[in-house]
């Protein structure tokens, strides 16, 4: 979603509330893309604090289903989101040639909202997704998920020439 900006923009001290649905349904980065389980409507606070500067409140809550890092299972995770942004109107689109990220939410007059939205989800990215802080993730040999039992991988190796190695590292340990 678009907002238009201009009407604030030249009158100081004016204050607009929008409540505003986030459009998108998946959040794709590098890492790949995560869908949205749920999402809060943001609420935008915009307010003109006067010489042609913005401030920009949002508050709202977005679910996203991101896989745990150990056993790859959908976590739903809630990402809260509380930011806030001060937009300098004086500047032109030429200005923010060194702000990327604002370059890429504003142009001329019109801010987009989901644009500012998806950054702000990125920024509040989780570093860490566990399904429970004790998941057992999956056995590095048939990849089975170790949180439904143990495989059979666990077992010594049954293979003489296996046997020998594991003879030989266990010999390396002793000394
Ligand atoms: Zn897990
Ligand atoms: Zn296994």
């Amino acid at each position: 979603m678009q907002i238009h900006l201009s009407e604030i923009s030249s009158c100081d001290g004016k204050c607009v509330q929008h409540s505003i649905d986030f459009e998108m349904d998946t959040i794709t980065f590098q890492s790949g893309s995560f869908p949205i389980l749920h999402k809060n409507p943001i609420e935008l606070t915009i307010t003109n604090t006067g010489n042609k500067v913005l401030e920009i409140e949002g508050t709202g809550e977005i679910t996203v289903g991101i896989p745990c890092d150990r056993c790859l299972e959908e976590v739903s995770v809630s990402i809260p989101l509380d930011f806030k942004r001060k937009l300098d109107m004086k500047l032109t689109d030429e200005d923010r040639i060194h702000d990327l990220d604002e370059k890429s939410y504003l142009t001329g007059m019109d801010l987009d909202v989901d644009r500012l939205v998806y950054l702000e989800v990125l920024m509040s990215w989780p570093l860490k997704v566990l399904c429970k802080e004790d998941c057992k993730g999956l056995c590095s040999q048939c990849g089975k998920n170790l949180n439904f039992g143990p495989c059979d991988c666990a077992e010594e190796p049954k293979d003489p020439r296996m046997a020998a190695i594991s003879d030989i590292f266990s010999k390396f340990k002793e000394v």
